[in-house]
Order: C-alpha cells, then sequence, then structure tokens
C-alpha cells in the first residue's frame, strides 16, 4: 500500500501528513463552560490514546474558559493538543478572546457556517488572519449537512443548464469537494501556508464519503482528516465508519481519523478512540495495544469460560497501556490468542506470541499455553484465569522491558 503524499502540519507536538504515522482525534461532548468536566473528559481521551482531542467554542463563556481547561490539563501533565470547533461566530470570538486564540493549537472552521454573502469572506479572512497571528494551523472541515447553502444552489443552477447535467448526488459530492479547495485556496491567498492547513469532506454515506476523498485526494496534496459524520450508534456506527476508512486508509488517503460514534446511553466517550485504533492496528498502519485474537466459538463449546477470558485478557491488557507504553516499548505489537478448543486453538497460539487453547466440551480439562510458538505449561483447574494472566505479564516484563545500557567503566 502506497501512501499519499500530502504536505505536513504541525499541531502543537503532533504531526499530520507527510511521514508522520496517521493520527487518531477525537471530540469532547462536554459543555465547554464547564471547564472542570471538559478537562477531565479531555485527559480520558487522551489517557485512551486520542493524540488530538477536539473541543467546541460556541460561547463568549466557553472561549472564555478555553485557557482555564489548558491549565487544567497542564497540571496532571496532559499535553494532548486541543483543537476548537467554529461555527458562526468563531471570527468574533478567537478575536475577543486572544487566550483562547493562544491556548488551541489548531482551529476548525466550516466553510458553511462562517457567514453569508459579503460577510462570508470578511469573516472567513477574520478567522485566516487570527490563524497568522496566533500562528495555528487550520482545519477547513466542510460538512455535508451544513453545506455553504449559496454554492450548491450556483452549482445545482449551472448543472442544469449545462449539456450533460449530472445527477443531484454528484452535484452534491462536487460542490462538497470545491467548498474544501476553494476555501484552502482563499486562505492561501490571505497568507496561511498550504503547511498550515489540514482539509475535510465529511459525508454521512459510505459511498458518498469514499468518492469525495478521491477525488480530493488526486486534486490536492493538501493533508486530510477523515471521518464519516453522524455514523450512528453501536455496530452500525462502528461497522459504517471502519467500511469507509477501510477502503480509503488502504488506499493511501487519510492523514488523521476520527470515528463520530454516538455514545449509547451510559457508554463511554472513549469508545470512538478504541475503535479508531483498532481500525489503524487492524489494518496493520499502526500499534496502540496488544490484540486478543479469539474464536468464535460453536457448538464444541458449550460454556462461556473462554469469551470471559478474552474478554478479561483484552480489558486487562488495554488498562495497563498507559503505563506499558512507557515500561515496556513494543509491546503494542504483542499479539495474545484465546481459543475455545483444541480444534484450532494450538494452531492460533503457536502464531500468536502468546496463546492459551481452553478445553471444550467433552476434551480434557485442561488448557496448554504456548509462549513464542511452544507449549510450556498446561493449566487446570478454578484458577486459569489469574495463571494465565501472570503468565502473559511475566512475558510482558521478560520480553519487552526498557534495556538500559550498562555504562562502561
Ligand atoms: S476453535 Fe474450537 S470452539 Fe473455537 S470456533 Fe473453532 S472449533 Fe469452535
Amino acid at each position: 500500500m502506497q501512501r499519499r503524499i500530502s504536505r505536513q502540519v504541525a499541531v502543537g507536538a503532533v504531526r499530520i501528513g507527510g511521514a508522520a504515522p496517521i493520527v487518531v482525534q477525537s471530540m469532547t461532548n462536554t459543555d465547554t463552560e464547564d471547564a472542570q468536566a471538559t478537562a477531565r473528559q479531555v485527559e480520558a481521551l487522551a489517557r485512551a490514546g486520542s493524540e488530538l482531542v477536539r473541543i467546541t467554542v460556541n460561547t463568549p463563556q466557553a472561549a472564555a474558559q478555553v485557557p482555564r481547561i489548558r491549565e487544567l490539563l497542564d497540571s496532571v501533565r496532559c499535553t494532548v493538543p486541543l483543537i476548537g470547533d467554529f461555527h458562526y461566530n468563531g471570527h468574533k470570538l478567537l478575536t475577543q478572546y486572544p487566550d483562547c486564540a493562544r491556548a488551541l493549537a489548531k482551529y476548525r472552521i466550516n466553510p458553511g457556517n462562517v457567514g453569508r454573502g459579503a460577510k462570508r469572506d470578511e469573516q472567513f479572512a477574520t478567522l485566516i488572519e487570527c490563524a497568522l497571528r496566533h500562528d495555528k494551523p487550520v482545519r477547513i472541515g466542510v460538512n455535508w449537512g451544513s453545506l455553504d447553502p449559496e454554492l450548491l444552489a450556483r452549482m445545482m443552477d449551472e448543472n442544469a443548464q449545462g449539456k450533460n447535467p449530472l445527477d443531484s448526488v454528484e452535484v452534491m459530492r462536487e460542490a462538497v469537494i470545491r467548498s474544501a479547495l476553494e476555501s484552502a485556496r482563499a486562505a492561501e491567498d490571505i497568507g496561511l501556508p498550504a503547511e498550515r492547513i489540514v482539509l475535510s469532506c465529511k459525508m454521512s454515506q459510505v459511498q458518498d464519503l469514499i468518492a469525495v476523498y478521491r477525488a480530493l485526494a488526486s486534486r490536492c496534496d493538501y493533508a486530510l482528516h477523515l471521518g464519516l459524520t453522524e455514523a450512528g450508534m453501536g455496530s452500525k456506527g462502528i461497522v459504517a465508519s471502519t467500511a469507509a476508512l477501510a477502503v480509503l486508509l488502504q488506499e493511501g488517503i487519510g492523514d488523521t481519523i476520527r470515528v463520530s460514534l454516538t455514545p449509547e446511553p451510559g457508554g463511554e466517550r472513549t469508545r470512538e478512540v478504541q475503535v479508531a485504533q483498532e481500525i489503524l492496528q487492524t489494518m496493520g498502519l499502526r500499534a496502540f495495544t496488544p490484540m486478543v485474537s479469539a474464536c468464535p466459538g460453536c457448538g464444541r463449546t458449550t460454556s462461556t469460560v473462554f469469551q470471559e477470558l478474552a474478554d478479561k485478557i483484552q480489558a486487562y491488557l488495554r488498562a495497563q497501556m498507559p503505563v506499558w507504553r512507557e515500561t515496556y516499548p513494543g509491546v503494542e505489537e504483542m499479539r495474545v490468542a484465546v481459543m475455545g478448543c483444541v480444534v484450532n486453538g494450538p494452531g492460533e497460539s503457536k502464531h500468536a506470541h502468546i496463546g492459551i487453547s481452553l478445553p471444550g466440551t467433552g476434551e480434557v480439562p485442561v488448557a496448554p499455553v504456548y509462549v513464542e510458538g511452544k507449549k510450556t505449561v498446561t493449566l487446570k483447574g478454578e484458577r486459569i484465569a489469574e495463571e494465565f494472566q501472570a503468565i502473559v505479564e511475566a512475558f510482558v516484563r521478560e520480553k519487552y522491558a526498557r534495556r538500559i545500557p550498562i555504562k562502561a567503566v
């Protein structure tokens, strides 16, 4: 797979595009006016692995709280760059609250929500001038749901008068692309370098997103932010986002991704970070946390022991990562297999770094463990889960402990 070459954009210490790894980002759903709650959620998203976090900046009170949110994060050593999401009044907020403009590492501007008529260009220019004044990059983030209505109406009219009119879906896709490209070029005309511009054209339908990004990728070299907007809830949101993003990522398109999941009632906001990481990791594009392979189970397993063990081990591995990332470099590449019986269990276990094959129905109640392809021990009894976890821990310590070079004397 060959990655599309894009211009690299610096967002605080994070790099988007060029040869930089594909960046995972997310967005809060707290009221930004509540600095404590927002800082807590940003921290949770960052600890889960979000490398950039966007917050909405929609009111003067919210803009006034942004520096406080940055301070709260700094006080707990959470350095994740904050992105401000602006609609309608961004030109005023960034001008009237310079501390907010400074505390943010990037501004997201939606060209469809900058203003109408003559005011549009003026307010857009004010936003870009703020970015120049504070030395910040900008994402020009078109969303088909808030596409500039004047642009769309003009293109629909032009299309209707053309010799071979396109269907309305084609016109809408082209309008989204043109809104992004024309806005980016307008920003460059005002003086913002291309290395400070990220583009996105978010669509809510998988085929629209793929078509639009393929065209966008072939028509510019700006860094691209990928995401399916309004992806939805639960498995539908995950499947739709994965279907769209996987096609584009496989074609080398996309420098940063966000998975826009609607949280289920009581669900964690950090789920969107986990899904984004899993898309990149299962495609072999990045590694974030050790992965557990587990068989689906079938009529050969009549108990839920192996499902519980797989779930427990995956949760345990994920929970260790904030510490392991520092102390055990490379551990994120580790693969663990938890299999339900001897049919595929030993084979899959041998191909993982560590694998366990639990007894299926009617099999001898023992669980052989494989470490780097070799059977090392057979577990039995009530404490298989605890003993297997201890084996995983010992393996991690042994294989990934940071080796400190011994000084010559
Ligand atoms: S490994 Fe065994 S339990 Fe798991 S799906 Fe295959 S046959 Fe069924």
